[in-house]
């Protein structure tokens, strides 16, 4: 069974082919971010034409890459939410026209799931009971997969998502966009215990985290060097910021697993890709004993793979969705 997986809610235009729910047969990714690059965040309208003009070239290269047609493909799966309505569109819009052209069945994949279902691609099918951080541009919750397949959320951001607290910092630093990847190379020249920032709800008793105040805590830090006229060493600050952040993370993950009896951690989401984070999972994942299941970089950020396995397993359950299929910018991971 091949599945061909659209990718359109944000400011990647991706596009992959699976086979079988597991096997990977292409991941092709026209990325926007030059285009987005100089207003430091993704203007929208820009995102929807882009993906306009992207995508039908992306959808061939996949195939040709993939080694097979839209003939031979079983069904076209397609993100319809959450994520940026005009570029959900586009996407959306694309794959009914295909699936109709064409005659397969359409499947409406949820962008949040599919970045968790991903890691069956490198790690096979995914076993509950398990826990998923799922970190990235626009959300931070921690979800569980119980043995009814069904995902429940435990916890989520109050305010910040993980991903916009990193690039919103490192425009404030004066590093390049998306910042992420920025911060994650800055901080590996520099301390990560230079910088006492807080840890927000740490101590509390539920799942939800705050990163808000964390942001301002580090401007705040700046703005003071800068009052007395010293130098701030933007390493330090890079890792003092990124340990804060991972310490939360890994901290109520690892807390929720225990306490809901899961037994394995899945890392999703774009700030999964983060080599801080990874490390600090595989060790703590290694000490309690849980499996740790994180997908390879590029599987991390936004990818058509995802969508493609996503909607592999919706397929496998008879999940197929109607011509009619409609896009929700906020549709959520659980319910
Ligand atoms: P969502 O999935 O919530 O709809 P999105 O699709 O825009 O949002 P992703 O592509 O999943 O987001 O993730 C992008 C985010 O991941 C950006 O905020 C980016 O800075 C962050 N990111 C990417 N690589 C790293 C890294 N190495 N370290 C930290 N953050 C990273
Ligand atoms: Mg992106
Ligand atoms: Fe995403």
């Amino acid at each position: 069974m091949l599945v061909l997986g659209i990718e359109t809610s944000c400011d990647e235009t991706a596009v992959g082919v699976v086979e079988d729910r597991f096997t990977l047969r292409s991941n092709v990714i026209a990325s926007q971010v030059e285009l987005h690059a100089p207003y430091g965040g993704v203007v929208p309208e820009v995102a929807a034409r882009a993906h306009l003009e992207a995508l039908l070239p992306t959808i061939d290269r996949a195939l040709v890459e993939a080694g097979c047609g839209l003939s031979d493909v079983d069904a076209v799966a397609v993100t319809s939410g959450p994520g940026l309505i005009g570029a959900l569109l586009v996407g959306v819009s694309a794959a009914k026209g295909l699936a109709l052209a064409h005659d397969k069945p359409l499947i409406g994949v949820n962008h949040l799931r599919a970045h968790v279902e991903v890691a069956q691609l490198e790690h096979g099918e995914l076993e509950p009971p398990l826990a998923a951080l799922v970190v990235s541009g626009g959300h931070t919750s921690i979800v569980a997969l119980g043995e009814d397949g069904r995902f429940r959320q435990l916890g989520a951001t109050i305010d910040d998502a993980a991903g916009e607290a990193f690039d919103k910092i490192a425009r404030f630093l004066g590093l390049g966009y998306p910042g992420g990847p920025e911060i994650d190379r800055l901080a590996r020249q520099g301390d990560p215990h230079a910088i006492a920032f807080p840890r927000a709800m740490r101590a509390d008793p539920g799942y939800d985290v705050s990163l808000s105040g964390l942001k301002t805590a580090v401007v705040r830090y700046l703005r003071r060097l800068e009052a007395a006229g010293q130098e701030p060493d933007l390493a330090d600050v890079a890792a003092s910021f990124q340990e804060a952040i991972v310490d939360v993370q890994v901290d109520k993950t690892l807390r929720a697993a225990a306490d809901q009896g899961l037994e394995r951690v899945v890392l999703a989401g774009g700030v999964a890709a983060n080599s801080r984070l990874r490390a600090r999972f595989a060790e703590a994942c290694g000490q309690a004993g849980l499996g740790l299941l994180v997908p390879s970089v590029p599987l991390c950020t936004d990818n058509g793979a995802m969508v493609a396995a996503s909607g592999a397993n919706l397929l496998a359950a008879g999940h197929l969705a109607p011509l009619e299929l409609g896009v929700d910018p906020n549709l959520p991971l659980a319910g």
